[in-house]
């Protein structure tokens, strides 16, 4: 393997590939930004390299789905009157206020203090993002018989959620541009995984009890994620 190529394509799939000493097994990753790095050992050939990831297409695929939902680019905004931002699935204009004002959404406008921008308004999608979703988790983890024991609303690099074993869910506060439909989905996905921790088929399972006709929400949401406002400072 010692002359192994930097970047081995398998099918549609480019793959940077590095050589560890210390790996037994070969490692395949889904970076952030959607690209497949593969850590492998030194006496794997080029022809196992590829059965591993034949193998592996369909998580492989899986992965790169989720990371693109958020991670494509989209428009820059710009801190100025008229510029529109998404709440709950609508269009909210700018409206610029005195320097230093926290941002509301008060009679259709969101209001900005002049010399504001992307912080200000991340820092109040976390505000109204952290009760919104509260309130709405709570119907929906009854349903599904799962306790909640935290819910955060914070950036979360290119995906929309994440929780861990002992109850607690993250939401990325970008999930607030989202339609109400579309944040239950991205809800019910995160309480299942508190079931269950993989993307199975029990897995979907449980989500189709609580959401049935979730592959169209999931659609929807791959189509919409590109359009969301996603500033470097809310990542
Ligand atoms: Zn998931």
């Amino acid at each position: 393997m010692n002359d192994f190529p930097g970047v081995l394509r398998v099918g549609d799939l480019d793959i940077a590939v590095s050589v560890s000493p210390r790996r037994k097994t070969v490692r395949l990753t889904v970076e952030r930004d959607a690209s497949v790095t593969a850590v492998v050992p030194p006496q794997v050939s080029e022809a196992e390299l590829a059965k591993v990831v034949e193998a592996k297409r369909p998580w492989l695929y899986g992965k790169l789905a989720e990371r693109r939902e958020l991670g494509q680019a989209r428009p820059a905004r710009q801190y100025v009157a008229g510029e529109g931002f998404p709440y709950l699935g609508r269009s909210y204009r700018l409206r610029i206020v005195e320097p230093g004002r926290e941002v509301r959404l008060i009679r259709g406008r969101l209001e900005l203090g002049r010399g504001g921008g992307a912080r200000d308004l991340v820092r109040w999608y976390r505000r109204v993002g952290e009760s919104w979703l509260k309130r709405r988790i709570r119907p929906w983890a009854q349903r599904m018989g799962v306790e909640v024991t935290g819910l955060r609303v914070l950036p979360l690099g290119y995906r929309w959620g994440s929780c861990s074993p002992d109850g607690k869910v993250n939401i990325h506060w970008a999930t607030m541009q989202l339609p109400p439909t579309l944040i239950d989905y991205v809800l019910v996905h995160e309480l299942a995984h508190l079931l269950r921790h993989d993307h199975s088929a029990e897995f979907w399972r449980l989500v189709e009890r609580a959401l049935p006709g979730y592959e169209d929400c999931r659609e929807r949401l791959r189509r919409l994620g590109p359009d969301l406002w996603l500033p470097e400072e809310g990542r």
